[in-house]
């Protein structure tokens, strides 16, 4: 059985990482699934390799005409929708002292006004009974070193989250928070580690992850169809943390 049958879902940053593996898994339960990415050329070639009907659209998240067009895109094409994923995410670790005034703003355009607006404009495009997740961070609970911007984009898209759970209401829209813990996706190739230094830090990094090691994007795709599928119908405002258990460590 398919679990997403008939259902339509938007997936920003679907291109990469969380994102692609989510699309995989959402086209395989039966979603007609568009996803977003910042590169023509890394979006063709996820359409291609995810096939299924999957639909590209290339914009940035931070630029508020980016979210119209993709809602002309998404009425044109198939009216409505019933799922809404924002995921695009960026990090760049810092410790406070260091952080620019346009490394601040890059985080929270993307990480946040790109998640707001993008609810703003498609929530009037989603069906009654659809749902919304955003893709927060351990971060957003846990401190961290050097996450400090980056904890904070992410908390205000939690508490977003939560108030539009409430506002939502009348529409019987549910709105859910996905929060990863360190998966292994690019993201890590920009936590400002050199390829040589990776294996140390992945191997640091499950030394503290109670599972023992790093998440795989097919894990939180799992959780993702969890939140959006009618498994999840009566979740509604949760911070699902989906880390092996670091929120604890
Ligand atoms: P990734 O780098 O593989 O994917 C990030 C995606 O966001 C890419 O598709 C990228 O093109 C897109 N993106 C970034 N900036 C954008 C912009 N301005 N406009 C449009 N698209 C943009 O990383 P990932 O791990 O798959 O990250 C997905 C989400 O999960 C992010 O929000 C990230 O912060 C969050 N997250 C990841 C981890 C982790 O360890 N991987 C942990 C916690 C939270």
């Amino acid at each position: 059985m398919q679990h997403l049958k008939d259902k339509v879902a938007v997936i920003t940053g679907g291109n990469s990482g969380i994102g692609k593996a989510t699309a995989r898994l959402f086209a395989k339960e039966g979603a007609q699934v568009v996803i977003t990415g910042r590169r023509q050329d890394v979006v063709d070639q996820v359409v291609d390799e995810i096939g299924n009907g999957v639909v590209g659209v290339v914009g940035d998240v931070a630029d508020l005409e980016h979210h119209q067009r993709l809602a002309e895109i998404v009425t044109r094409r198939f009216g409505n929708l019933d799922i809404y994923m924002a995921n695009a995410g960026i990090i760049n670790l810092t410790a406070s002292a260091n952080v620019t005034p346009e490394d601040y703003d890059r985080h929270f355009a993307t990480n946040t006004r790109g998640v707001f607006f993008g609810v703003q404009t498609i929530e009037p495009l989603i069906r009654d009974g659809g749902n919304i997740i955003v893709t927060s961070s351990l971060a957003a609970t846990k401190v961290l070193p050097d996450h400090t911007v980056y904890a904070g984009s992410k908390a205000a898209i939690a508490a977003f989250a939560k108030n539009w759970a409430i506002e939502f209401k009348p529409r019987k829209i549910r709105v859910n928070i996905l929060s990863p813990g360190p998966v292994d996706t690019a993201i890590l190739g920009k936590l400002g580690v050199s390829d040589a230094d990776r294996p140390v830090l992945e191997r640091h990094l499950a030394t503290i992850i109670p599972a023992g090691r790093l998440g795989q994007p097919e894990e939180l795709a799992h959780a993702a169809l969890f939140l959006a599928s009618e498994a999840g119908s009566f979740v509604n405002g949760v911070e699902l943390h989906v880390d092996g258990g670091m929120t604890l460590a």
